[in-house]
């Protein structure tokens, strides 16, 4: 059957899909699923991937004709295009900001003018040698005798004969020129005369950008009996539900479980997806995987270039078992990958916060996304954590997820034993070394004391989060945005750490013309600096954004950690989740005040999830660690339950709460934030559109108001909160919102808005 119009998504934050006519000429090639060229507005060529072809006529006129078919094949298939459009419907924003962010950018040839498209991924190819033909060995001697005068020309041919083994009568292999260069220490020259003199000659290979191991895959490790019951107990579980939550402890051997799942997917011929909150995991999991699965293993990760992501995308869509992936491991993008077979989502540390996308659009949580990727699989869906989520457990709760436990750790390691330190009795005591309490201090000095390590955490990266005039408290802000700069000493610059925007030091108030300018606070840097002064023989190193940018950066570090080439590492929430490593043994966390202060309705669970996290990183195998948390607040409520490890207590006080004060997961949340460079223009629009919101939600509308940061970049910032009861549909509410921002944009001037929409922003 021929089609007569395809809908085409286009990379625009322009909701809806664009109706094409389909010539003649394409009308063979034209697919579902592959990428075509487009005229969209006045001159502009696009190219967007077809999502739909049909014969409905459209009800507009001159409807303009797809320029090109990019692909032979498709590079999307059906249930991507299902799942995109679930993420723009529910997360509210166009299946093009949808696409724009699953697909590498490669794939996408913009601002193209000219047909046919100019592809931007281009296979890597290297030089190879071989021989020029198929020589007799009578001739191959003859040929080495010539040579024998020629003592470089000799063992270039000998080293390339020696690397394939090559006989005649054998299929001529080639050779990485690099590779026979070394081996012959010979020079490119050479190699020329040998293939002037027909010898030898060069080629070009396509070669991967991947890496592949080399390994026999290990078989499975045995589960322990807790680990086995716990096993047991998600395939029953996975009988009645489709989702399954495994509440294991830190330590528990959640990720050995996960293994065995994959093996029986894999056996079953069926792709599995293992997502991870942050890169910094990746690096350990990614070799426990390839130690079992060898090269079916994929990984992915915002720290691959576009060429190698379009590699990765191929492989998870070929569907050879033996060439393509069958087990990927990813960051919450890699819920975007054209996977064609899923049998098993595995979402591990469910509760991190790091798996929502807060900007741009998308602004999709990949958890929740993951499990209706899942669903149209009609794959199961495990998601593991030593401190579910609220909402997740509430789901649990509630019936709609199975559930599973694992109490104790793997080897019957007992949790940490967690300490706490007072750092305002320390401080009027005058106890402190600098930011160090004397609890923390000795059990550094112990744990350094029997060549054991030690990680401190600190939220904050930088030296000091602000710095301030002693004389009349001025604090110099960033000239764009509503925020403090942070003092970075390592750069001597004072840095913002929402644009990045930089500059030097005040030598002088910039109020009083005082010379007293103090730092205040204290970040990772800080900490390093410190720690060095107070341990000066202790190896120290920092793990932080700052330190990580390079693209092994992560890797390097966990190995030199791994490898106890570091005594103690400082760092940010990236080194709190999921690392294993088996000398650690004390944890220490500087401030766990500015976690539970923080302005959040989720905050306290945060606070209780990342203490428990970054405790579960302490005395993993032989014996039990030790975690000295130090705060002003001993009393805490959430601290006290840290310290007994009583997540049961933490869920249901927070559960509590949010049925009191209608929160989520007893409420949906959706927020609007408007940006206007003119204050007044912001409040103008903002009121308007407030007010239309109100006459259809009334009291579920909160705002507008100023966030916590009221700008950014320049731009004016104002947003409003709409809760709705979960009885009401949500599908109708969002229709309703977004009808109430397109009567906004209607307004003369409002296109100098910026309106985005956040779909669960928590
Ligand atoms: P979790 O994911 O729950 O934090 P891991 O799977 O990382 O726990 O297990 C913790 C440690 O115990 C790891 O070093 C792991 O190799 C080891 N371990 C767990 N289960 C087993 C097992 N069945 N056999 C051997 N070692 C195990
Ligand atoms: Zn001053
Ligand atoms: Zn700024």
């Amino acid at each position: 059957m021929t089609f007569k119009f395809a809908d085409i998504i286009l990379p625009l934050a322009i909701r809806g899909r664009f109706t094409y006519l389909i010539p003649d000429e394409f009308s063979e090639t034209i697919k579902q699923g592959k990428r075509v060229l487009v005229q969209f507005g006045n001159k502009k060529l696009y190219s967007g991937v077809v999502c739909r072809l049909h014969n409905d006529t459209p009800g507009i006129e001159n409807i303009r004709p797809v320029k090109d078919v990019i692909d032979t094949s498709p590079v999307v298939n059906d249930i991507q295009l299902k799942h995109w459009q679930w993420i723009s419907d529910y997360y509210m924003c166009s299946e093009g900001e949808v696409m724009k962010a699953a697909m590498p950018a490669a794939f996408f040839p913009e601002g193209e003018t000219s047909v046919p498209v100019i592809e931007k991924y281009k296979p890597k190819e290297e030089s190879f040698i071989k021989l020029a033909s198929e020589f007799t060995e009578k001739k191959l001697n003859e040929i080495l005798d010539s040579l024998s005068r020629a003592p470089k020309q000799y063992e270039t041919l000998s080293a390339y004969l020696r690397l394939t083994g090559y006989a005649s009568g054998m299929e001529i292999k080639p050779v990485r020129k690099s590779l026979l260069l070394k081996e012959a220490e010979s020079s490119p020259g050479i190699i020329e005369v040998l293939s002037v003199k027909s010898i030898l000659t060069a080629v070009s290979i396509e070669v991967g950008r991947l890496k592949n191991t080399e390994n026999i895959p290990e078989p499975l490790r045995k589960l322990s009996e807790a680990q086995l019951i716990t096993y047991n107990s998600i395939c029953n579980a996975f009988k009645g539900k489709e989702i399954t939550l495994l509440h294991g402890v830190t330590s528990s051997g959640k990720t050995e479980i996960y293994i065995h799942f994959i093996e029986e997917q894999l056996k079953k011929g069926k792709q599995v997806l293992y997502t991870l909150p942050e890169i910094a995991l990746t690096s350990q999991i990614i070799l426990r995987l390839k130690k079992h699965f060898g090269n079916v293993t994929g990984i992915y990760h915002s720290r691959f270039n576009d060429q190698e992501r379009v590699e990765i995308w191929k492989k998870v869509a070929d569907e050879n078992p033996c060439t393509g992936y069958r087990l990927l491991l990813g960051v919450r993008s890699s819920i975007f990958l054209p996977f064609s077979n899923l049998g098993l989502v595995i979402i591990d540390e469910e509760h991190d916060g790091s798996y929502k996308q807060h900007d741009p659009a998308p602004r999709y949580h990949a958890r929740d996304s993951a499990i209706i990727l899942a669903g149209l699989h009609k794959a199961k869906t495990l998601l593991g954590s030593a401190s579910p989520s609220v909402e997740s457990y509430n789901n649990v709760v509630q019936g709609k997820y199975g559930f599973a436990v694992l109490k104790e750790r793997y080897g019957l390691i007992k949790l940490p034993e967690i300490i706490l330190a007072n750092t305002r009795e320390a401080y009027r005591k005058r106890l402190m070394v600098s930011h160090f309490t004397p609890e923390l201090l000795h059990a550094v000095e112990e744990a350094l004391g029997k060549n054991e390590q030690v990680i401190l955490f600190q939220n904050r990266r930088g030296f000091s989060p602000y710095i301030e005039c002693s004389e009349c408290g001025w604090i110099p802000v960033c000239i764009q945005c509503a925020v403090n700069l942070t003092y970075h000493k390592g750069i001597n610059k004072l840095v913002c750490h929402y644009c990045g925007f930089t500059t030097s030091l005040p030598s002088r108030c910039g109020s009083c013309n005082s010379t007293g300018m103090v730092t205040r606070g204290f970040g990772t840097e800080k900490i390093e600096d410190e720690i060095k002064i107070v341990f000066p023989s202790a190896r120290v190193a920092r793990m932080d954004q700052d330190t990580t940018r390079n693209k092994n950066a992560f890797h390097k570090i966990i190995r030199a950690f791994e490898e106890q080439r570091i005594d103690i590492l400082i760092g940010t929430q990236m080194i709190s989740k999921g690392l294993d490593f088996e000398n650690l043994t004390v944890v220490g966390v500087l401030n766990a005040d500015n976690l539970l202060n923080y302005p959040d309705f989720r905050a306290h669970e945060r606070s209780f999830q990342l203490l428990e996290q970054v405790s579960g990183r302490a005395g993993r195998r032989q014996k039990q660690g030790k975690v000295i948390i130090q705060t002003a607040d001993p009393a805490n409520k959430i601290i006290r339950m840290v310290l007994r490890h009583d997540y049961l207590s933490m869920f249901k006080m927070q559960a509590e709460e949010r049925k009191t004060f209608n929160y989520p997961p007893f409420c949906r949340m959706i927020r609007i934030s408007l940006k206007h460079k003119d204050r007044a223009q912001l409040n103008n629009y903002a009121g308007i559109l407030g007010g239309d919101l109100k006459t259809l939600f009334g009291k579920r509308i909160l705002g507008p108001e100023y966030p916590l940061i009221s700008r950014i970049q320049s731009w004016y910032i104002k947003t409003i909160l709409i809760k709705i009861e979960k009885e009401i549909s949500g599908a109708k509410s969002r229709q309703l919102i977004l009808e109430s921002i397109e009567r906004l944009e209607m307004f003369k001037g409002a296109s100098s808005l910026r309106i985005a929409i956040d779909v669960d922003p928590y």
